[in-house]
């Protein structure tokens, strides 16, 4: 060997090996010191080189740890992302990839980078943009076309996650018929739940592989709200927002947005960390997407926002998936009697299985308020949740209330309605309205509680699932919504 050849470091000592082109190398020493082992601490890596040469050509392919240990255990190596004049003594260790190359890097706990250099080594390996399929919106009133787009690169601060399961959400439905603030082209769905597939640059506290639940407002954990603890009502979220979502998709040069900062009906998406709520990975994620929205609107009403206390009665106006969600909070607040009011026979029915006491259906029934006051001993109810969004509908839940009682409005109206309250039974009656967006949820918080409550079977999931779908089918998913027959599809991806 000549004194020129690199050589490659090997548990403590240098071997005479010569070094493949995908390790770091160190110069090699002189003859006369190779017969017995060199410390490796009194050898510097010449970092750019050797970065350089740390490149995996097996581009798309996972890093995975060897199965054996890893080489050079509990010797000092030197930390690529401060510079070849930082120390780090820590372990290194050996990543081999699905070619059979290999490489070493250092460890991923390296204090002086303060990030995990492994996670950022794999932002590099995808080739950007990737084609995915996804159900875009072109135009309001027009069915949305599923079909293959492009996904752009991870920014600093964003998450690619490859989506295992999305519900089809009746705001998805709002948004294609002009109800909701986001402009075409746009690749709906929120209420997602998949698998961290890259991080961006910026990202910690998650790594591929971990399983997400995926929050629609994405929360900056600095403004005035979320310190108050109101992160469902995030200055900078709701502001992002309203101001037209940043695109994550494009097809034929043409910009295409993510609805709510998700954007689940695609095979993979780009959201920001914040979106993400890691959860157990014992958790079916096909269930699990369920509380990305409509579990969490309709618990979080209930145990957040109305904050019902043991014994005390409840009304129900509209039994959808998210009415549902409201009654079967009501149950875990241990609400004495919970009344719920329909239309539809079917929705009633699924109600009494999800724990209503009773049953009003709106179509049979002249006076739904003076119903409600004849179930609770003349009175009213403590609290009525309109689960609809009817301007009208909130007005009967305010005669249904007793004296002190509350509304909670979870249903969104359409931007230019209003309501007509009888003005003197707010001071006089002391009756009250209030608003619930998401459930009022601290979604790191509460998220992962609701889907602990379904593990030990005390929340139902399983039951508000009526069809599984692929995305193929999400036009079909939104006429079954329309009409009635579901309480929620779930869109499976293979
Ligand atoms: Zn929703
Ligand atoms: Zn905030």
């Amino acid at each position: 060997m000549s004194a020129g050849t690199p050589r490659r470091i090997n548990a403590g000592t240098v071997s005479n090996e010569p070094a493949p082109a995908s390790v770091f190398t160190i110069p090699a020493a002189s003859p006369a010191t190779t017969n017995k082992p060199t410390p490796v601490r009194s050898r510097v890596i010449r970092r750019p080189t050797a970065r350089k040469s740390a490149t995996c050509k097996a581009a798309l392919v996972k890093w995975q740890r060897p199965t054996t240990q890893p080489r050079g255990v509990g010797q000092s190596v030197f930390c690529a992302a401060r510079g070849s004049g930082a120390r780090e003594r820590s372990r290194r260790q050996a990543f081999v990839c699905g070619r059979g190359a290999r490489r070493t890097w250092p460890s991923p706990a390296c204090l002086f980078a303060g990030t995990d250099v492994r996670e950022k080594a794999q932002t590099k390996i995808a080739r950007w943009p990737m084609s995915v399929r996804g159900a875009v919106l072109y135009n309001f009133f027009e069915p949305l076309k599923v079909e293959s787009v492009k996904l752009r690169a991870p920014r600093p601060d964003e998450v690619v996650v490859k989506m295992a399961a999305s519900g089809v959400c009746h705001s998805d439905l709002s948004v294609q018929q002009a109800k909701l603030p986001f402009p075409p082209p746009v690749i709906l769905g929120h209420e997602g739940a998949g698998i961290v597939e890259e991080v961006g640059k910026e990202v910690t506290g998650l790594k591929p592989g971990d399983h997400v639940v995926l929050a629609w407002v994405q929360s900056c954990g600095r403004c005035a709200y979320c310190i108050e603890g109101e992160e469902h009502l995030c200055d900078a979220a709701i502001k992002a927002m309203m101001a037209g979502e940043e695109t994550a998709f494009e097809k034929d040069g043409m910009a295409i947005s993510r609805m709510a900062g998700v954007g689940s009906f695609a095979e993979r998406t780009l959201v920001r960390a914040s979106a993400c709520v890691k959860i157990p990975e014992e958790v079916p994620l096909d269930k699990a997407c369920l509380v990305g929205c409509g579990v969490m609107t309709g618990v979080g009403a209930v145990t957040n926002t109305a904050k019902v206390r043991p014994g005390q009665t409840v009304a129900v106006f509209g039994c959808g998936g998210v009415g549902l969600n409201v009654i079967q909070g009501a149950v875990l607040c241990g609400a004495g009697r919970i009344i719920a009011v329909d239309l539809v026979e079917k929705k009633l029915q699924w109600a009494r299985e999800f724990g209503a006491t009773d049953t009003i259906n709106a179509k049979q029934t002249t006076d739904v308020p003076d119903a409600i006051r004849s179930l609770t001993d003349g009175r009213g109810v403590d609290f009525a949740f309109e689960v609809i969004g009817m301007p009208e509908v909130i007005g009967q839940a305010f005669l249904s209330l007793r004296r002190g009682g509350k509304v909670v409005v979870v249903g969104v109206p359409g931007f230019d309605q209003t309501v007509q309250l009888p003005a003197s039974a707010i001071p006089l009656e002391e009756k009250s309205v209030l608003g619930s967006l998401y459930g009022s949820a601290r979604m790191r918080r509460d998220m992962p509680k609701l889907l602990e409550l379904y593990m030990q079977k005390r929340l139902k999931l399983d039951e508000l699932i009526s069809r599984r779908i692929s995305l193929d089918q999400v036009n079909e998913a939104f006429a079954a919504m329309e009409s009635g027959e579901v309480a929620r599809s779930v869109i499976v991806y293979s």
